[in-house]
């Protein structure tokens, strides 16, 4: 394990045999989205998904009406680039127009992005654990994923730099991460973005920045007019309460920002998202922000909750919580579904659990207090697993 985390993985893809005489041979290596959430079983009450980092908010009514304003010119293609939402979003922080690029999603864009800068064989680098996009994306690329192990749930970015070589064309930050829930601080960031290879560019995944609460997270909107070489990927899926409608944005330099456009596929981005995200940032910002307080807060009930009964709950930015059980984790994700709740497991590793309303907040709790005493009283000789629950920062 420990010679292992020392060193960098590079995921070479496996020649040879083919799953199917239709496809591509390295699509055999493709790690499967979405493999790991454990889904409520046989319980008879109201259960509660807790595995995709959705909010439990519906959006707001101004949000609903303006959707269904853009319903009635369904007939029509919407804007091909969601001209309109950018101009809305460039003005809303203070960025040129050229800067941002809009689309069904966030990982549409890093998609693109990978695609416009990397060739085959040239490498894709980020941190692992991570999100289980990343691979899918870059091996889809037939680029080289080249991983470094997280030290205590947290990316390091000074020993992602070390792997940094002249066939890394794109680097991958996400923070704060998915799914250890930890950032990283804006200071070490900038350190890592002004050693970089100009030639290399830096995507910084800040699905989860509005949940940030610590003010040495990183704002990579305001780092924009220092690195040309920073993407910064945005999203609505998840403080705006929109996943089901797809929709997320960039910002960046307007080359890499045209070049998105080349590769983008025409008017994937429907009207009614365009005007869903624009009615989110100049109708709502309020609600919005108060789902957000609430969210936070309860992040903290929760985490404290989990800590008192003896799980290390590593310190969440994010608006879920990392649940670092190593072999346990499988145990605990099942007692999740037992009682109605489902979560995300990575075998082995941890389980990832979502900040939901208070109810199915509260349910968490009461499996996790009743998991800590089960586990007491069979092994008292694993009792002193649960004492490493301090706080790592
Ligand atoms: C949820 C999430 C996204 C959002 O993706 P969308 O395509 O915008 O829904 C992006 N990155 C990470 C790390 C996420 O967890």
């Amino acid at each position: 394990m420990a010679s292992r985390a020392d060193a960098a993985m590079s995921h070479k893809r496996m020649p040879g045999a083919r799953e199917s005489r239709w496809l591509r041979p390295e699509l055999q290596g493709l790690p499967t989205y979405g493999v790991a959430v454990v889904s409520p079983s046989r319980y008879a009450g109201p259960t509660y998904k807790l595995s995709s980092n959705e909010s439990p908010f519906a959006p707001n009514e101004k949000i609903v009406a303006a959707i269904t304003q853009a319903a009635r010119s369904a007939n029509l293609y919407p804007e091909m680039f969601g001209e309109n939402l950018a101009g809305t979003l460039a003005a809303h922080y203070g960025l040129p127009a050229d800067r941002v690029a809009v689309a069904g999603g966030s990982l549409v864009l890093l998609q693109q992005a990978v695609q416009a800068v990397a060739s085959p064989g040239e490498e894709v680098l980020f941190g692992w654990r991570s999100y289980e996009a990343y691979p899918i994306i870059a091996q889809t690329a037939r680029c080289q994923t080249v991983t470094v192990p997280l030290r205590e749930h947290r990316l390091e970015l000074q020993r992602l730099s070390e792997h940094v070589n002249a066939a890394t064309r794109v680097v991958i930050v996400c923070s704060p991460n998915n799914p250890t829930s930890t950032d990283i601080s804006s200071d070490t960031l900038e350190a890592f973005l002004e050693e970089l290879p100009p030639t290399c560019l830096v995507i910084l995944d800040e699905a989860y920045r509005e949940f940030s609460t610590d003010a040495t997270v990183p704002d990579g909107l305001r780092l924009q007019d220092r690195f040309d070489q920073l993407l910064v990927l945005r999203t609505f899926s998840k403080a705006y309460s929109l996943a089901g409608v797809r929709i997320g944005w960039c910002a960046g330099h307007p080359d890499i920002i045209r070049a998105l456009r080349r590769v983008a596929l025409p008017f994937t981005v429907s009207s009614l998202a365009q005007a869903a995200a624009v009615a989110a940032i100049t109708e709502d910002t309020r609600t919005g922000q108060e789902h957000t307080a609430t969210l936070v807060q309860e992040r903290s009930r929760v985490s404290a909750s989990l800590r008192e009964v003896g799980f290390e709950v590593p310190a969440s930015q994010t608006n879920f919580l990392w649940l670092p059980l190593g072999d346990r984790a499988e145990s605990f994700a099942e007692k999740c579904g037992t009682a109605g709740v489902s979560v995300r497991c990575f075998k082995g590793e941890g389980v990832r659990i979502t900040i939901g309303a208070a109810t199915a907040n509260d349910r968490v709790v009461d499996v996790a207090q009743s998991f800590a005493l089960g586990t007491r009283a069979r092994s008292s000789a694993r009792h002193h697993e649960y004492q490493g629950n301090k706080e790592t920062r």
